[in-house]
């Protein structure tokens, strides 16, 4: 049976949640009448009652749909799940905790018709702990700033609107959701907006992080900056590498003339070592220099090539 399309659709990932199912579904019908939305529920593998809860309130509305991850995978790709099944030409994400405010959905929607392609929520008054959270979000914040070239004061916050074309643009994997505005600045030059939004203490269940995302948001980052620097010019990355190489084979060559007259004769170590060095460095230096090479012809055969997880025009089906 094939369902009429909703002008909004809102996606939320939930992992054990079950407590709050039935009040985020009532937020959300509250927050927005008159409007035509779907709500996508992700049950991310849950091990509680998150599933029979959002089986509960499917039942009693269409507009409401299940989608269940057969595990765990994360938040990131249980987003990525519920934007694959959304069909609204808008679309909005948020946690499933109640954190995010549903009733903040409205202004949202009024920022993106202003002319923008992605509404970011930042969290005033955000309700978590100072070090373990705040602290820590605050200096990533920072760096993604920095590395990303696209600066959002609060890339955590999951309530964000955006508009489905620039969605299809780019696919999420591991922790990434955190980079959604750099990755659709990447991929689309998408116009970004940043609205306050209301952020509520945790009322029920657990939160499933810790200070060890701190490792995984720096391992995100670093692949999305090598990744993307790779990908624009191979060779210029690989050159590097091989300059530092060549640079430090010639200084042990040079160490190694200058040991020769002296150095053989008073230890034979100095004969054997700086040559096998200056070796080691020049081979992996020329060996560098022809992974560059090779990843230049790659990309330039590859006419997918773009930055990490951004899907080429016209590729997005
Ligand atoms: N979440 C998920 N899969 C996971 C971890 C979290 O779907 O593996 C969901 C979680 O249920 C919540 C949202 O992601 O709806 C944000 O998680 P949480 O509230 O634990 O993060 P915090 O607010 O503490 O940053
Ligand atoms: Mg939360």
């Amino acid at each position: 049976m094939n369902k009429p399309v909703p002008d909004l659709s809102i996606v939320v990932p939930s992992y054990n949640e079950a407590a709050n199912i039935c009040p985020l579904v009532e937020a959300v019908r509250d927050a927005l009448p008159g409007l035509d939305w779907e709500l996508v529920l992700v049950d991310d593998g849950s091990t509680d009652d998150t599933g029979r809860q959002m089986a509960i309130a499917a039942s009693s509305d269409p507009r409401i749909h299940v989608i269940t991850l057969a595990r765990n995978f994360g938040q990131t790709s249980a987003m990525q799940a519920g934007f694959d099944y959304a069909r609204g030409d808008v679309v909005v994400s948020m946690d499933g905790d109640l954190q995010n405010d549903p009733a903040d959905i409205p202004r949202l929607l009024a920022k993106l018709d202003d002319g923008f392609d992605l509404v970011v929520g930042y969290r005033v008054a955000r309700q978590d702990r100072l070090v373990t959270r705040k602290i820590p979000s605050w200096i990533a914040n920072r760096i993604i700033a920095r590395i990303t070239g696209v600066s959002i004061r609060d890339n955590g916050c999951s309530l964000k609107a955006y508009r489905r074309s620039i969605l299809e643009r780019f696919v999420l994997y591991s922790d990434m959701h955190r980079f959604i505005p750099a990755m659709a600045v990447a991929a689309a030059g998408a116009r970004v907006a940043e609205i306050p939004v209301r952020h509520h203490p945790r009322v029920a269940g657990e939160s499933k992080y810790g200070l060890s995302r701190i490792w995984k948001v720096l391992s995100d980052l670093l692949a999305i900056k090598m990744i993307s620097s790779f990908r624009s010019s191979p060779l210029v990355m690989f050159g590097w590498a091989a300059s530092v190489s060549a640079v430090l084979g010639i200084g042990f060559a040079l160490l190694t003339l200058v040991s020769v007259p002296g150095g053989f004769r008073s230890g034979m170590a100095y004969a054997y070592v700086f040559p096998s060095i200056v070796i080691v460095l020049f081979t992996s230096a020329f060996y560098m220099l022809l992974l560059g090479l090779i990843g230049e012809v790659a990309i330039r055969s590859d006419p997918t090539s773009g930055p990490i997880g951004v899907l080429p025009p016209g590729d997005e089906a």
